[in-house]
């Protein structure tokens, strides 16, 4: 059985593992990408957020998929609950705080495209097309035993980019918490006869949020959040009719709308790891957190994962130090734990505030986003925070290489 030797093995080709293999394999660290090939298309999009962006571009990666990406210039909230208290439409706009646009939305395939044509580039970077069968902790190395006689991977430290079903946070031992809410989001891409104006539109209902996400010309993305009760009658919907209902929900905004090929569905939940790192173990993306499609979060936390472990290897490597040491491990939790945690509440709180008949809850969110709307500095604070979140800005976030 044939055996590769690596300083680090990353587990997953999604885009946070590539990402993560990029930022490592770029700052010279002998890296193995175990990449399981791809079953069916991803043909959902991925509002990513300035600093995300930055770090893509300092990868070098970002050149390559820019002409697919929208920018984000304004973000328009407007509550379509119908109830008794109802908040005010509240709209951010990029510009006030100094920036062309809060980030970028771009489909998946483009930009996973753009990261597999970086990673091809990377002499330190080794990729292999398999599964991972089996993840075994040892005492100096991790081992990845792979798929199809592809034989194992030796490595100090094992970056679990593996997804929700991680085999990697399996081996290292570790526990999830998970929630699930009682909602699906169904996914669509979209023509349409009015422009966007580089707006995204979040129109939010009583069974979650509703919104559209500019894409380049006069295509938009939309993730629709519906409840149990009337998700199977509008995912069984297509052609004209589909059509009609998306038009009708968004009140006409794009005016006409044609529904393109690929329509997604995604039962709504949260799971976050109890730890993010042990046993020579690291776990970024969707094997650390997954989140419900609300405010845009996900992927950019995984992007901030994927920055941190590459930033805390390529110093150790400069030390001299062992890569998978529980130094190395306990300091990503460490690094990790509060950007998620906060990130996580307030997608959960959110949500929550809509689904929930309590007055009360619906009034503080109205109030919130009365503030918002009325107080500049305070709407700023929250713009600037959402675009780069102050707590946790790695090195790749701030446009410095690693
Ligand atoms: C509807 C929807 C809309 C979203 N919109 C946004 C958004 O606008 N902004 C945002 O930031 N986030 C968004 N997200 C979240 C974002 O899509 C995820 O955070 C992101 O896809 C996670 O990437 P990942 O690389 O961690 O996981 P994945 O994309 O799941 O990749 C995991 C990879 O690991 C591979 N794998 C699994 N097991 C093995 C194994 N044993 N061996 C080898 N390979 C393996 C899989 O094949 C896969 O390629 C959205 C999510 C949904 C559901």
């Amino acid at each position: 059985m044939s055996k590769v030797t690596a300083e680090v093995v990353v587990v997953g080709g999604g885009p946070v593992g590539l990402t993560a293999a990029v930022a490592l394999a770029g700052a010279g660290i002998e890296t193995v990408l175990v990449a399981m090939p791809v079953a069916a298309a991803d043909n959902r999009t991925t509002a990513l957020l300035a600093s995300s962006v930055t770090a893509l571009d300092t990868l070098d990666v970002w050149e390559r998929c820019e002409d697919h990406a929208a920018p984000l210039k304004r973000m328009r909230l407007v509550d379509d609950t119908a109830r008794l208290l109802r908040a005010p439409e509240v709209c951010f706009d990029a510009a006030e705080i100094g920036l062309p646009a809060f980030g970028y939305n771009i489909e998946n395939r483009h930009l996973l495209a753009a990261l597999e044509a970086r990673a091809r580039h990377i002499p330190s970077l080794r990729l292999i097309a398999a599964k991972a069968e089996t993840v075994t902790v040892g005492d100096s190395h991790i081992v990845v035993s792979l798929s199809d006689g592809h034989g194992v991977v030796a490595a100090r430290l094992a970056i679990g980019a593996d997804g929700r079903r991680s085999v990697c946070r399996k081996a290292a031992g570790i526990e999830t918490e998970s929630r699930r809410y009682p909602q699906t989001a169904l996914t669509y891409n979209l023509a349409h006869a009015r422009p966007h104006n580089d707006t995204s539109t979040e129109f939010h209902t009583a069974s979650g949020p509703f919104t559209l996400v500019p894409l380049p010309g006069q295509r938009s993305s939309l993730v629709f959040v519906v409840d149990p009760a009337e998700g199977p009658r509008i995912g069984t919907l297509a052609g004209a009719e589909l059509a009609e209902e998306i038009e009708r929900r968004s009140h006409s905004l794009l005016g006409k709308v044609a529904v393109e090929a690929g329509p997604g569905v995604f039962p709504l939940g949260s799971e976050i790891a109890r730890r993010f790192g042990q046993s020579r173990i690291v776990l970024v993306g969707e094997a650390a957190h997954v989140m419900p499609p609300i405010g845009a979060q996900g992927l950019n936390l995984g992007l901030r994962d994927a920055a941190t472990i590459g930033e805390l290897a390529a110093a150790a490597r400069r030390d001299g130090a062992d890569l998978g040491a529980d130094e190395l491990t306990s300091r990503y939790e460490h690094m990790r734990r509060a950007d998620v945690t906060s990130r996580s509440l307030a997608v959960d709180l959110l949500n929550r505030s809509l689904l929930s008949g309590f007055l009360p809850l619906q009034g503080a969110r109205g109030f919130g986003l009365y503030l918002l709307d009325q107080i500049g500095p305070l709407r700023r604070a929250v713009m600037r925070e959402g675009v780069a979140p102050a707590a946790s800005q790695p090195r790749l976030m701030r446009g410095e290489a690693l």
